[in-house]
């Protein structure tokens, strides 16, 4: 039997955008209504994507810390990283500005990286249009998901999309 490989992702972004609900939803198929700003956690997850099993460590961080070293620490154990932002709060994706660089310099610039925008249901108070996101894209070179937790739409494909990009990145052969 070929070794399971086995990948750790992190989880990044602005306090309250909704990476607990995401991962949990990839996770655990439950959606989160409960705001727990201090949550740390790491899930153990094992999927199949393309017919191929992984194992995925995936670190849930706190994420109101992003201007302390402590997320220098989460950076060093990641090998791909989802970096999350609220489409109603627009403030949420100018902050993966600075953790995106964070990401380059301790990992350089091939490392995979997947943005996600949340909260996609709530479309009457969105803040980042559709233009924005396409214009993003354009510009940091990263594939962009728009999400729900709460609907469950998309939620998987951000992690999909990641595991390919590790695969590729890191792989033995
Ligand atoms: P975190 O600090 O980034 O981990 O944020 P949480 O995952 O704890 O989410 C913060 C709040 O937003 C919680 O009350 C969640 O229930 C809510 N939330 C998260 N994702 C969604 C979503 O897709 N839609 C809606 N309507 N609410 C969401
Ligand atoms: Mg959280």
């Amino acid at each position: 039997m070929p070794k399971l490989d086995t990948f750790n992702a992190v989880v990044l972004g602005a306090g309250g955008v909704g990476k607990s609900a995401l991962t949990v939803r990839w996770g655990r198929n439950e959606f989160l209504e409960q705001y727990n700003p201090t949550i740390e956690e790491e899930y153990r997850c094992d999927a199949e994507i393309d017919h191929e099993r992984c194992l995925l460590n995936i670190l849930d961080t706190p994420g109101t810390e992003q201007f302390t070293g402590l997320n220098e620490g989460h950076i060093k154990f990641g090998q791909g990283f989802i970096l999350v932002f609220s489409l109603i709060d627009e403030s949420s994706l100018r902050a993966l500005d600075l953790i995106r660089h964070q990401i380059y310099q301790t990992k350089g610039m091939d490392v995979p990286i997947v943005i996600v925008g949340t909260k996609m249901d709530l479309a009457h108070e969105r803040e980042v249009s559709r233009a924005a996101v396409q214009d993003l894209v354009q510009r940091w070179g990263h594939p962009v998901y728009e999400t729900s937790a709460k609907r469950n739409w998309h939620v998987s494909d951000p992690f999909e999309d990641l595991v390919r990009q590790m695969r590729k990145r890191y792989s033995r052969t």
